[in-house]
């Protein structure tokens, strides 16, 4: 019997049928809480009736259009409605279809614009799984093992994850950046350093926020030694962290800003925002792709902007990310198993570590397995896969999250 390739197991055994708002159903005829949103994609809810109706007019009326070869009206009014959510000089796009694309497309373009090889990542990150985004991605051996020799010219950097070494964030900060100068003095001079690719808050290395100061600096060095700040936004954009953008929080702007995921409420997209004499230097014919900007994907993204503008999803997010995160405090306060809550807005996790605080990913797997039972779908992440995150829809209400915690509590 044909059957699904074994190494894509399933966190649950759940089989979706239907999905609504931030609930799915399962065919076992169940409904349940997920707070998964499909690896934070579904930000509008799972169908939201006003991006259900904006694909259906499009599949309708034109499906595809290659961008390449013709413009076609949902494209148009996408780049527009980028633009009044986009730092005004990020006024150059470019599309792809998954977030490793898109940060490919980011990777090309900082090695073309500034002609230097080498690029700073920061360890525990993660920016897809192609090769050359498995390259960049330190958030775990399993997103790198076994398929070598994987791309040169990378140069691992820390991130200030004060929870892990017990230190207070100012201390891995300036850790984080003595040790970035020292990378640049001693392995990647500044001539040979095209940028530094940083998630503002590492996702699947366990959910992380970046501090204030470790943007400033990464921005500071980035100006002085000429390289490009490069943010993946890819799971932190479009009103996840209860700011538009999470770099918001830190008041550093990007010269490359990457996104995808909760842009199109589920719909293959992603994209590159620029300035236009950056984004210019790439080379005719080195970025592109039959499916970038597919015509329905554009459609459903513009309706998802629309929905998360008219229903103030932004603030929605943070307010009920904040109840959220009271919610997880006060079962972490009860179990020590849980070392540490954190996160930003909707992209909340808990760090669950044994007696002597080191990570625990079996009791992790056990919490996950039985909030499952108790009708709440959860993901796991961190490098031992020892962090349950939480990532519900932008839309979730408070009765949907005190049900996610009651739900949580009973499964801890
Ligand atoms: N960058 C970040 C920060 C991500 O979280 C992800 C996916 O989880 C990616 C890139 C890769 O995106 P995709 O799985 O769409 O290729």
């Amino acid at each position: 019997m044909t059957e699904l390739s074994p190494h894509l197991k399933q966190a649950t055994e759940v089989v979706a049928v239907r999905g609504e708002g931030p609930y799915l159903h399962g065919e076992d005829g169940r409904r349940y809480l997920d707070f998964t949103a499909g690896i934070g994609v579904t930000s509008t809810g799972h169908c939201h009736p006003k991006v259900v109706a904006a694909a259906q007019e499009q599949v309708a009326t034109l499906i595809h259009g290659q961008y390449t070869t013709v413009l076609h009206p949902p494209l148009r009014r996408l780049v527009e409605r980028l633009g009044e959510v986009l730092p005004e000089e990020l006024d150059s796009l470019f599309f792809a279809n998954s977030g490793s694309e898109a940060v490919e497309a980011a990777l090309r373009l900082a090695r073309q614009a500034t002609g230097r090889p080498n690029v700073l990542v920061c360890h525990g990150g993660f920016h897809g799984r192609t090769v050359a985004a498995a390259s960049m991605t330190t958030s775990g051996t399993r997103f790198r093992s076994g398929f070598s020799p994987l791309m040169g010219g990378v140069v691992v950097t820390p991130f200030p994850t004060a929870f892990r070494y017990g230190w207070d964030e100012e201390t891995a900060t300036r850790f984080a950046l003595r040790e970035l100068d020292y990378l640049l003095q001693t392995v990647s001079p500044p001539e040979d350093t095209a940028a530094v690719f940083v998630e503002p808050v590492l996702g699947e290395g366990g959910y992380v926020p970046a501090t204030e100061g470790f943007l400033r600096g990464l921005r500071e060095r980035a100006d002085r030694h000429g390289f490009l700040l490069v943010l993946d936004e890819v799971q932190t954009g479009v009103g996840r962290t209860g700011r538009f953008w999470a770099h918001e929080h830190f008041g550093v702007r990007p010269d490359i800003l990457i996104t995808a995921k909760g842009l199109a409420s589920g719909f293959p997209l992603s994209g590159i925002a620029a300035p236009k004499a950056l984004m210019s230097k790439a080379w005719p014919g080195s970025q592109g792709g039959t499916y970038g900007a597919n015509a329905v994907a554009c459609a459903a993204a513009v309706a998802t902007l629309d929905v998360v503008r008219d229903e103030n999803l932004v603030a929605n997010a943070e307010a009920m990310g904040a109840r959220l995160r009271t919610g997880l405090e006060a079962v972490a306060a009860g179990t020590p198993a849980i070392g540490d809550v954190r996160g930003l807005g909707l992209m909340l996790a808990s760090e669950f570590t044994t007696e002597d605080g080191q990570p625990d990913p079996a009791t992790a797997a056990r919490v996950q397995r039985a909030a499952v039972d108790e009708g709440l779908l959860l993901l796991l992440c961190g490098a031992w896969n020892h962090v349950v995150r939480m990532i519900p829809a932008l839309v979730v209400d408070e009765a949907a999250i005190d049900e996610g915690l009651r739900a949580w509590s009973a499964a801890v």
